[in-house]
């Protein structure tokens, strides 16, 4: 008799009914409307919804840590004024360990299985992503001028290659460059990182035309648009992950498109810091690459993908005066598929042969009954409170709402320490005025 590593019995697939998902080696090997083969585990779903687990592109996790701090501010202001001086004072491996584990607990929750991260000392973020079983895509922000992760452009590189090689071999983490964006990094600096990430192969993952006052500043500076200042140096390709993109006038579009570029959208952190909407509609429409993200938790301020794809689908309709601007199913696909496959991870779908990053959820609440049609009600009603299951390449990190791989109530207990060491800080710095 046939044997799986997970056995998911009864669970309903929108668009197919009821059916059992036979798992194997990190992968879907079976849907059958009923599977009777012996299982390491099964898993009873009675019915609930499966779903594929989301692909969160855009984030800066170890962030969680200073979530709220510094609301109802405009970007430039936000980081000056607050986040670059906290983070001056509070960045360590120690910060960093538990505001990652803070956001992964959350991630889990809300049924994230891959993020692509950008902080620093992503080693710490890389060992609690392999502890708590989840994927992630991981590199420091390359910057021109001196942070905790090294003085000048050149030293951002080293460290940046000495990273990719200590992630060598690993099957859950893999490495990323990151240069921060084209105002914080020169050409030269970007057209370094750009032939680093050839070299090794890796993704680039970096922020774009987040603003207008940025599009003005490398306006002025380079005589450039950001999208055509990054295609002027050869810095665009389909290994290419931006971040916003909110910016993009018609022809940048078609750079985008013809490049193969991947674009992560972060509607509620573009709403947030009143950065703008981007044209997402559009892009779908000329055949861009969209994903989603939620940007770092103290911008958004939380990192559920459910929330974030439905502020997606509303906001785009609202702003298009266009009902069918953005669909629940192309909604989904965004925060799901398009996510995987934008860093090659055949995932986000729930058929044989994918990957196994699936949630299960529970439709047995008042919000979402009666059930008509579960991918548009998931989209517009679910909260991330009624997902029961997360399972990342076969494995069961969440069962019946219980986070397996993390010790909740410490991580939970330690985010409130340095809730309060943080705190006073910010007490001390108002005092000062
Ligand atoms: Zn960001």
């Amino acid at each position: 008799m046939e044997r799986y590593d997970l056995l998911i019995k009864s669970a309903f697939l929108p668009d197919r009914g009821g059916v059992d998902i036979g798992i194997k080696d990190g992968k879907i090997a079976r849907i059958e409307d009923h599977i009777e083969a012996e299982a390491n585990y099964t898993i009873h779903a009675n019915g609930k919804l499966a779903l594929p687990s989301f692909a969160n592109m855009h984030t800066h996790v170890p962030m969680s840590l200073l979530r709220g701090i510094g609301a109802d501010l405009p970007l430039m202001d936000w980081l000056q004024k607050v986040i670059w001086p906290l983070e001056g004072e509070f960045v360590s491996p120690e910060f960093v360990r538990a505001g990652t584990e803070l956001g992964i607990l959350e991630m889990i929750r809300s049924g994230t299985t891959l993020f692509m991260d950008m902080y620093f000392f992503e080693e710490v973020v890389g060992e609690v992503s392999k502890e708590a079983g989840i994927r992630a895509g991981l590199g420091f922000g390359i910057l021109d001028f001196p942070t905790k992760v090294a003085k000048t452009p050149d030293e951002y590189i080293k460290r940046a290659r000495e990273f990719a090689k200590s992630l060598k071999g690993e099957e859950l983490v893999f490495p990323v460059i990151c240069p921060h964006a084209p105002y914080t990094c020169s050409p030269d600096t970007l057209r370094k990182a750009r032939e680093l990430a050839e070299e090794l192969d890796l993704y680039l993952h970096i922020h774009v035309a987040e603003t207008k006052g940025e599009v003005e500043r490398i306006k002025e500076e380079y005589g450039n648009t950001p999208v055509r200042h990054l295609e002027s140096i050869g810095f665009l390709s389909d290994k290419v992950l931006c971040a916003h993109m909110v910016w993009l006038d018609e022809e940048e579009i078609d750079i985008v498109r013809e490049r193969g570029v991947k674009v992560a959208h972060c509607p509620e952190s573009n709403l947030k810091l009143a950065s703008g909407i981007a044209p997402i509609p559009e892009y779908v429409r000329r055949g861009v690459h969209v994903t989603l993200g939620t940007d770092g938790p103290a911008s958004n301020d939380n990192l559920d993908m459910l929330e974030e794809l439905s502020t997606m689908a509303k906001l785009h309709k609202g702003a298009n005066l266009d009902a069918k601007a953005m669909d629940a199913r192309t909604a989904l696909k965004i925060a799901t598929e398009n996510g995987f496959s934008a860093v090659g991870i055949k995932a986000g779908r729930i058929e044989e042969g994918y990957e196994a990053d699936l949630i299960l959820v529970s439709t047995e609440n008042p919000h979402l009954q009666p059930l008509y049609d579960p991918i548009a009600q998931v989209v517009y009603s679910a909260r991330s409170s009624d997902i029961d299951t997360v399972i990342c390449r076969g494995k069961v990190l969440m069962e019946k709402g219980e986070v397996k791989t993390l010790d909740e109530e410490r991580i939970l207990h330690e985010a409130k320490r340095w809730g309060e060491r943080i705190s006073s800080f910010l007490d001390r710095l108002r005092s000062q005025g």
